[in-house]
């Protein structure tokens, strides 16, 4: 069993696009700039925030961070986000999810130019997306692509069995996992909350994409001898042996799972970084797309 291992993976994209910063400094272009918006303390949304942050400037990014309280209008925050589409220095604009019940998200997504949305939610880049077209990918799908990538990962012909179905994970993934390339060329079946025989599919998974968010939900006698599994679930749980209170848990049972799999991602270390490191690659591809504008 291998580990594929979001931090190194990350911290090699990472690598990367400081290096394609620099030499854009030492020619005089414009640098990738992100501008993230937070709402209210969600302490998983602050850590999520600020780790974009603190990436964004060990690679030579510029970032700008906006906060607003929970009890921010809507209004207030169209407004804030129609000022950062016409602002020509900013590339890349993303809102930490979820937002209080009070604000449509689907108003939010919908009002971030598609091409400063380096989240990839806009339903303008989920088509472009879906028809194979040059796109914003949804950063965490796109950062499993790019740690399949990394391991070369053989996908042409294998069954890919997705656990969700959610618009930011499982239903992007499942159409980027069958597209007509590589990492791609995968039989997809989506499984989710109304699917009978869960187990039954898991275990004819060649791949299995764990993205349910219900912490240690994939047994072994769930997998198939020498499957990949890649976990993207992130759930806190309590836990007073912690400083902070709380550990990270998976959607995968990594103990039990582990030495049934040719490849596995841990939590944490594994999909988080790949999250963090495609969300750069979009604020870069953002930024270099306005050389040729
Ligand atoms: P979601 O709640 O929006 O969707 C969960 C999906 O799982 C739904 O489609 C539902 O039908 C399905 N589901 C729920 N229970 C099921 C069951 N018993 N059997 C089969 N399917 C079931 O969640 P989401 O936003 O897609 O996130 C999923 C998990 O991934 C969460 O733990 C979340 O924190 C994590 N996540 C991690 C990252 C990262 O960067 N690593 C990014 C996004 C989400």
């Amino acid at each position: 069993m291998e580990i594929l291992d979001g931090k190194l993976v990350s911290q090699a994209v990472k690598d990367k696009l400081k290096a394609q910063t620099e030499e854009r400094k030492k020619q005089g272009k414009k640098l990738p700039h992100l501008a993230a918006v937070l709402i209210g303390n969600n302490g998983a949304s602050e850590t999520y925030v600020a780790s974009k942050v603190k990436s964004c400037s060990e690679i030579g990014f510029t970032s700008t961070l906006i906060r607003f309280p929970q009890e921010v209008t809507e209004e207030e925050l169209l407004f804030k986000l129609n000022e950062l589409n016409d602002d020509f220095d900013v590339d890349g604009i993303l809102v930490q999810l979820p937002l209080p019940s009070h604000i449509s998200e689907q108003k939010i997504i919908e009002t971030i130019y598609p091409t400063k949305d380096v989240d990839g939610f806009h339903p303008e880049s989920v088509g472009r997306m879906v028809q194979g077209l040059p796109a914003f990918y949804p950063a965490t799908p796109y950062g499993i692509l790019l740690l399949l990538e990394h391991y070369k990962i053989e996908t042409k012909g294998k069954h890919a069995v997705v656990i969700g179905r959610s618009n930011i994970v499982g239903r992007p993934i499942s159409i980027m996992l069958s597209k007509n390339d590589y990492p791609g060329n995968c039989t997809v079946t989506v499984c989710h909350s109304h699917t009978p025989n869960l187990a039954e599919i898991c275990l004819q998974g060649d791949i299995i994409i764990a993205a349910l968010g219900k912490p240690e939900f994939l047994k072994s006698n769930m997998v198939k001898p020498g499957a990949v599994v890649v976990d993207v679930g992130i759930t806190r749980i309590t836990d007073s042996t912690k400083k902070s209170g709380f550990s990270i848990k998976g959607d995968v049972d990594y103990d039990d799972v582990a030495p049934k799999c040719s490849y596995i991602t841990p939590v944490p270390g594994g999909v988080g970084p790949m999250t963090i490191a495609a969300l750069l690659m979009n604020t870069f591809k953002a930024c270099i797309a306005k050389d040729i504008a």
